[in-house]
Parts: C-alpha cells; structure tokens; sequence
C-alpha cells in the first residue's frame, strides 16, 4: 500500500528515543521530511542522524521543552522556516510520574498538566492556521492504555490523558471540515526506557524485582510478550497518511490485547 507520505512535512515531538523515535522512522521510511525534537541536544542529535542516515529524508532536530509554551512556539516557527509548513502533527512527551494520590502535591499536578495536556494543545494551537490553509493535516496524539482501563499507581496519567482525549475529539470535530483528522494512539506496554523507569517504580512500591514487576505485566497481556516501539509506529504512519483519509476522532490502542474492554 503506497501511504502517499513522501514530500509530506512531519513534526513528532519528543523524538531522541522510544516511541516518539519510532514514529520518527517510520515516518522518514516513508519519505516524509521531518522536524524532530527533544529536550537534550546531544541525544537529538544523535537520533536525526541515525534516521537521515538509515532513510535519506531531510531531518532538522530543534532542541525544545514541549511543556514550556515559548519553546513550542520557537520549534513550529523553525519548522516553518526550514520546510515551510507541517502537514504531520505527532504530540508526545515524557510520561509523567507514577505515584498515589496522597504523594503528589500541587507542584506535581502542574508541572504534569503542562507536560500531558498543555504540550498538546498548544502543539496544536501552533499548527492549525497552516493545515486549515492547505486544508490538509494529521494530528495523532501518543496516549495511554490509562485512557480505557486506569492503572493503580498512575495517578497523574489516568487523570491527564482523559483530557488529552477529551481535548482530541472536540478538535476533530471543529476541523473535520478543513481535511484535517485528529486522532490519538494508546500503547500498551512497549519495550523503552519509560516502561522500564515505571517497572522500576513499582519494585521500589512492592519491594518486588524489576524482572519480576515486568512478569506481571507480561501476564497481563494476552500475547504475553511487550510491544515493540515499531509495531506502534507502523500504526502512526498509518493514520498519518492519505489512506486513513475516512478516520478521525478515534482512540487506536496498540496493546497486545491489554485493554479488556469492548470498546
Ligand atoms: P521514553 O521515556 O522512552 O521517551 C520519552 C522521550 O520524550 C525522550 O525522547 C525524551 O527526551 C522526550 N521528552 C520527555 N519530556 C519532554 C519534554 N518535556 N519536551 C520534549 N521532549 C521530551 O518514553 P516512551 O515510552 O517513548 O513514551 C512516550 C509517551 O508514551 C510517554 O508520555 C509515555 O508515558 C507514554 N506511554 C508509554 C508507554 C510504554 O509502554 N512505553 C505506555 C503508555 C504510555
């Protein structure tokens, strides 16, 4: 299937490792031109090299803080600059902390409330004048299994991609119109650094092993093995394209069967 993505523009956010990454190189391996950013320079660096290298496409890396609302403005402008317009939206940002109610005080709530939920509304906020004018654009947001099926423990995700999802399907509906689709992937338990920084948590709240924390979620999952960063990504591209033309508004979880629920 030809997605139609080469000479399209793509910025994914929060891209030096993981799953933002993934997208990233899934995304040049379809010949999309691509704005990738990260807090820490050196590791952006490194990660737009190894993707221009591997698929040839035009990559810029802008160091940015996407939970600080000059620095999205600043990465969309040089976006702008270098390839004149993004027709690719990927909103991501570092999970926030895991942790029980009682031990997450306000400084906690904010600073997650920027990271979570503002970096996508501003994000997007940032991009819409252009795709509306070119009445076309993707917007797909990276979520959480915690939108369908809470995790106890993650206190500050469950209640924050709520938003983040509740924010999505009342944007696709206003830009329905102008050929731009909203929609948002929620991965299960995929193999990077923030599933192991969660396992790691829970061993500390359960005096258990990292090994055995992982186990017990394997079990969990009906292929009991964890996601690839890939089988996610191919997903991304997918929704970006011109092919997912009809979807808009959805939840798409990529979980290995984790979420119970029939919808
Ligand atoms: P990760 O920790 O492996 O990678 C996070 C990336 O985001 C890194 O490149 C980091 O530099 C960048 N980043 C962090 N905060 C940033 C910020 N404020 N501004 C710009 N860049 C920032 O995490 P991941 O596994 O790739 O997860 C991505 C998102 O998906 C997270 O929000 C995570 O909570 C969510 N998620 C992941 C899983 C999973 O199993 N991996 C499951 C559910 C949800």
């Amino acid at each position: 299937m030809d997605l139609g993505l080469r000479g399209k523009v793509a910025l994914v956010a929060a891209a030096s490792r993981g799953l933002g990454r993934a997208v990233a190189e899934e995304l040049a391996a379809e010949g999309a031109s691509l704005v990738m950013c990260a807090r820490g320079k050196e590791a952006l660096d490194e990660a737009c090299e190894a993707v221009r290298n591997e698929s040839g496409v035009d990559v810029v890396g802008v160091p940015a803080d996407v939970s600080r609302p000059e620095d999205v403005t600043r990465l969309v402008r040089e976006a702008i600059d270098r390839f004149s317009r993004i027709d690719i939206l990927v909103t991501n940002a570092g999970g926030p902390p895991s942790g029980l109610f009682e031990s997450l005080g306000p400084e906690k709530w904010d600073e997650a409330i920027r990271v979570t939920l503002l970096s996508t509304v501003n994000l997007c906020r940032a991009v819409l004048p252009g795709m509306k004018q070119r009445r076309w654009g993707r917007i797909i947001n990276i979520t959480s299994i915690t939108v369908k099926q809470p995790v106890d423990g993650l206190m500050l995700s469950n209640s924050l991609r709520a938003g983040v999802t509740g924010f999505a399907r009342t944007l696709a509906n206003e830009v329905a119109t102008a050929g731009i689709t909203v929609n948002n992937i929620i991965p299960g338990y995929t193999r990077t650094q923030r599933v192991e920084d969660l396992a790691k948590a829970v061993s500390e709240r359960e005096g258990i092993s990292i090994a055995l924390a992982m186990k017990k979620w394997e079990a969990e999952i009906p292929m009991r093995r964890l996601g690839e960063p890939r089988e996610f990504a191919a997903v991304a591209a997918f929704l970006a394209s011109e092919r997912a033309s009809y979807i808009t508004g959805t939840s798409i979880q990529v979980d290995g069967g984790w979420i119970r629920s029939l919808f």
